[in-house]
């Protein structure tokens, strides 16, 4: 392998540059030639393929977003948008790929990689933390922390005013990041895709709150719960139970946002490197990941097949036992 492409495509999060500077360095440091594909596939097919040097990378570790930006690009699901794609890499003779993303860009990936034998690895950049086969992806923990803040602000008027807020955390599909920020936070309840709350042991829950004296309350939500988003939930329990005033506060973007946390910046770094540093000893097809604080190797197949991940079970727990 003598060229080496680096892309970040699917959802932008924090940490995603700090990795594009260890992919980029570490390239140099072996002394590859190292490129850059803006906004993802759609790079790939346009040929906004653009060289990159140490300095190419200066100053970016701090940085959230991706300065390669990312874009969704459904030209490449299609034959001919590969072989647009295969065409521009083969005239630059690059034979490895590094691509930071998610599921999808993991899919996009393994079918490129099979179908024209380029050499692609894996990162795992997604603040929802739902993939296989990493403990962490990158921007997960930063997001989290950006949770937490905005919550820490809310508390302050929730309890000042007795109010109880329902508030909305991304995951469409996942529940880590609301499992995570409802412990940090101390948030009375936590309504999560994966497991079932009943509105019902909701508003039991909420209740037991008012007789213990509570000043306030918090609800994280899911987005990805099947009651609904924070307004239809917070209009169902109302009409139940309505000691408190109640809000909602849907956080939305701002938590894919920010300067990347210290554990994102040096999981970025890690995977960066880790991942230059297995495609030259010979591995392909692969996903970098970080297992009990050990970088781990696992096909893209599987990752992709595998389509799990763990909530942790304590903090299941805890979020029932520390909220009383
Ligand atoms: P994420 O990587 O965060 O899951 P997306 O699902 O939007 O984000 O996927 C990112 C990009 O990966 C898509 O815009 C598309 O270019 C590419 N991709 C997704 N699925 C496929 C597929 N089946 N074949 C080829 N490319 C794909």
């Amino acid at each position: 392998i003598r060229n080496i492409a680096v892309l970040t495509s699917g959802g932008d999060a924090p940490g995603m540059n700090a990795c594009i500077r260890a992919v980029v360095r570490t390239g140099i440091y072996h002394g590859k030639n190292m490129f850059g594909v803006m906004q993802g596939y759609q790079g790939l097919i346009n040929n906004h393929i653009i060289p990159m040097n140490a300095r190419s990378v200066s100053n970016i570790l701090h940085l959230g977003g991706t300065i390669l930006k990312t874009a969704r690009c459904l030209e490449f699901k299609e034959d001919e948008g590969m072989e647009k794609a295969f065409k521009n890499l083969k005239e630059k003779e690059i034979d490895g790929l590094i691509v930071i993303g998610g599921d999808g860009t993991f899919t996009g990936a393994q079918r490129f990689g099979k179908k024209y034998g380029v050499n692609v690895m894996g990162i795992p950049g997604t603040i929802d933390n739902d993939l296989y086969g990493s403990d962490f992806t990158l921007g997960y923990d930063t997001a989290v922390n950006t949770i937490i803040e905005a919550i820490d602000k809310i508390r302050d008027t929730a309890d000042s005013h007795d109010r109880l807020f329902f508030i909305e955390v991304m995951g469409r599909d996942s529940g880590c990041i609301a499992l995570r920020t409802a412990v940090a936070s101390g948030a009375e309840a936590v309504l999560l895709p994966e497991k079932e709350t009943s509105l019902k042991d909701l508003i039991i829950k909420l209740k037991e709150g008012v007789n213990t004296k509570k000043s306030s309350s918090i609800v994280i939500v899911s987005e990805g719960n099947k009651y609904g988003g924070a307004w239809d939930i917070a209009k169902s329990v109302k009409r139940k139970f309505n000691h408190y005033d109640t809000k909602v506060t849907i956080l939305g973007h701002l938590q894919r946002g920010g300067s990347p946390s210290g554990f994102d910046r040096i999981l970025g770094s890690r995977l960066g490197f880790a991942a230059v540093n297995e495609m030259l000893k010979g591995a392909t097809m692969q996903m970098v990941g970080l297992r009990g604080n050990e970088i781990k190797l696992t096909s893209l197949d599987v990752a992709l097949h595998m389509h799990s991940y763990k909530l942790e079970d304590d903090l299941l727990e805890m979020t029932k036992v520390l909220s009383i």
